[in-house]
């Protein structure tokens, strides 16, 4: 199950285009200057299943993406997989916010986790730091956070063994 802080329909803050968002509740990072302070209690939330926020995503005709936000997904890795795996089936882009780097997850992520990442398109990673916090980023918080292409990083990772991420060079993310 997800226990989840809520969702959003046609947000248009969490990535390109009208997206749908599902609020993760839980995270332990308590980055100073979080946005989402009331995200951050563990098991506070609404328990869902995947299947029921799939179908509450199908209502929603304009998503054409769907974005996890939080609270941090990556503390409920294997449903947020399985969710993952309902939307891209059924074509959607999905993205993906964590405290985690990318680095920390590939090197020392769970097996769930690791899951979720392959099933994802985009990441953005990284806590939030207040010192480098700056507005005109977009769809990030703070300068270092990265926006990652995550089947181009994997293909990278198999190719050379590196774990270094390939950034997102689309102008939908990055422009
Ligand atoms: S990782 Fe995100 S939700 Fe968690 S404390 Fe940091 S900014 Fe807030």
């Amino acid at each position: 199950m997800l226990n989840l802080a809520g969702t959003l329909t046609d947000s248009i803050v969490d990535g390109p285009g009208l997206r749908f968002v599902v609020f993760a509740q839980g995270c332990s990072f308590d980055c100073p200057g979080c946005h989402n302070p009331q995200t951050h209690a563990f098991g506070a939330g609404v328990d869902r299943s995947p299947e029921d926020v799939f179908a509450e995503i199908r209502r929603s005709p304009l998503a054409r993406g769907v974005t996890f936000s939080g609270g941090d997904p990556f503390f409920q890795a294997e449903a947020f997989a399985a969710l993952a795996a309902l939307l891209k089936e059924a074509g959607y882009e999905v993205a993906a916010y964590t405290g985690y780097t990318w680095e920390t997850l590939l090197a020392t992520g769970s097996a769930a986790q690791r899951d979720l990442i392959a099933r994802l398109d985009i990441l953005v990673d990284g806590r939030f730091e207040i010192a480098q916090r700056d507005l005109s980023l977009r769809f990030r918080g703070s300068a270092n956070q990265r926006v990652i292409d995550v089947p181009a990083s994997l293909a990278a990772r198999k190719k050379t063994g590196s774990n270094e991420p390939v950034l997102c060079a689309s102008r939908r993310w990055a422009g």
